[in-house]
């Protein structure tokens, strides 16, 4: 009977933990042939500018359906270089949602481009297209969508809101490699779409990046660029060649070039996506059964038209439903060695853009998310016992403090 109490009170009030080694929000999951992959780059004779970059582009290309992909330093450098590619500069303005990393707004910034938050959908968590409408003035230039836990935004509405208003639409599809929109994958369908291949993401380089996009002319301008504004390529030139060795640069951009090693893990890793995607949602599948039943958790909803490879899953509490807030509870799992993460702080609550003039309370929405909600483990790598373990501490600690 002991034994039992000490089992179902949580760790934070002196109870046993669900487990003894900690349980982190997110792990990279890396194979023999992933290493095999490196080790072959550092024995070959190219580091970077190689064979790798070209593969995984061309993996790129068959997995989104983009006809280009230009491989890139990380997510930050691809939203960059598409804010540039457009045309981006100081008096423009560029919506996204806040509830994302701060580089999806940020690249307007590196421009000289004003972001402006339209607030989410308050079950959905993607930006809300309506509210994009709203916030259009006669400056704004691109929309910049954020496919948050992987979930598509809702692509034709927006698409139609940019058509309407001429706006460039930017994905940020950091979260959503291997998800589908209407059956068709992401990657292809905005006019430019970024990815991440940072350690935590779906598949990995360490750090690493793309861009997408079926527009030619785009395209030349992603090359240009991610390497320094220097091109060869006869059609951007300004003078005629001087030998073989020429080159010209045409415009001023920093260097976002990716090495052959970081290429060539990727480009292991895109080799494993089906499996990472198959397990993402056999996890998820049992997180939503097993949440679905507390009245206490809000279950993330999802639009009908996204099949979904989720990168997040996130636990949102009711607070009105329990005796602790959202930082007791996130230390409650902590104490039960269930090491949860918080993804995101409302990108213009941060002091950067407070300093900018942002304010609270310009997206309801996404600030009552951001005090409800936890990332809790979600990876390809958990077993069986690791998803049940992560959803017996949040039985035991909702059932413990509930009203
Ligand atoms: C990870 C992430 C980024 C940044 O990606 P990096 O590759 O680390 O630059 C941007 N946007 C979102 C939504 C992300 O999750």
């Amino acid at each position: 009977m002991n034994s039992n109490s000490e089992k179902e009170t949580p760790a934070f009030c002196g109870g046993d933990p669900v487990r003894r080694k900690p349980l982190h929000y997110s792990h990279q999951s890396i194979n023999e042939d992933d290493i095999k992959a490196v080790d072959a780059v550092l024995r070959s004779d190219f580091l970077t500018c190689g064979p790798k970059i070209t593969e995984m582009e061309e993996k790129l290309c068959k997995i989104t359906g983009a006809k280009y992909a230009v491989a890139c330093s990380n997510d930050t450098a691809a939203l960059h270089m598409a804010c540039l590619a457009i045309g981006i500069k100081e008096g423009d303005e560029v919506i996204t949602t806040p509830i994302t990393f701060a580089a999806s707004a940020n690249c307007a910034l590196y421009c000289g481009g004003t972001p402006v938050f339209a607030d989410i959908d308050p079950k959905t968590y993607q930006i809300d297209p309506e509210d994009i409408e709203r916030k259009i003035t006669s400056h704004t230039k691109a929309v910049v969508a954020v496919d948050y836990t992987g979930q598509s935004v809702k692509i034709d509405e927006i698409k139609e809101i940019c058509k309407k208003h001429g706006l460039y639409f930017i994905e940020d599809a950091a979260h959503s490699l291997g998800t589908k929109y209407k059956g068709q994958p992401i990657g292809s369908l905005a006019d430019i779409s970024c990815m991440s291949f940072h350690a935590i993401k779906t598949v990995t380089g360490g750090e690493g990046g793309a861009a997408f996009t079926n527009d030619e002319e785009i395209y030349k301008k992603l090359l240009l660029f991610r390497s320094h504004g220097i091109t060869r390529d006869q059609s951007l030139m300004h003078h005629e060649s001087e030998g073989p060795w020429y080159y010209e640069m045409v415009d001023l951009a920093p260097n976002y070039r990716l090495t052959d090693m970081q290429a060539a893990l990727i480009s292991s890793q895109l080799d494993r996506l089906p499996q990472f995607a198959a397990r993402r949602k056999a996890i998820k599948k049992r997180y939503d059964e097993a949440f679905s039943e507390l009245p206490q958790l809000f279950v993330q909803k999802e639009i009908p038209e996204s099949d979904t490879v989720r990168h997040l899953y996130i636990l949102r509490i009711k607070p009105e439903t329990l005796k602790i807030n959202r930082r007791q509870f996130f230390d409650a799992m902590a104490a039960e060695n269930i090491i949860c993460n918080v993804n995101y702080i409302p990108v213009y609550r941060l002091p950067y853009y407070e300093e900018h003039g942002y304010q609270k309370g310009l997206c309801p929405n996404a600030e009552k998310l951001y005090d409800e909600m936890m990332s809790i483990p979600f990876y390809s790598g958990m077993t069986d016992s690791d998803v049940e373990d992560v959803i017996f501490a949040v039985q035991k600690i909702v059932k413990y403090y509930s009203k």
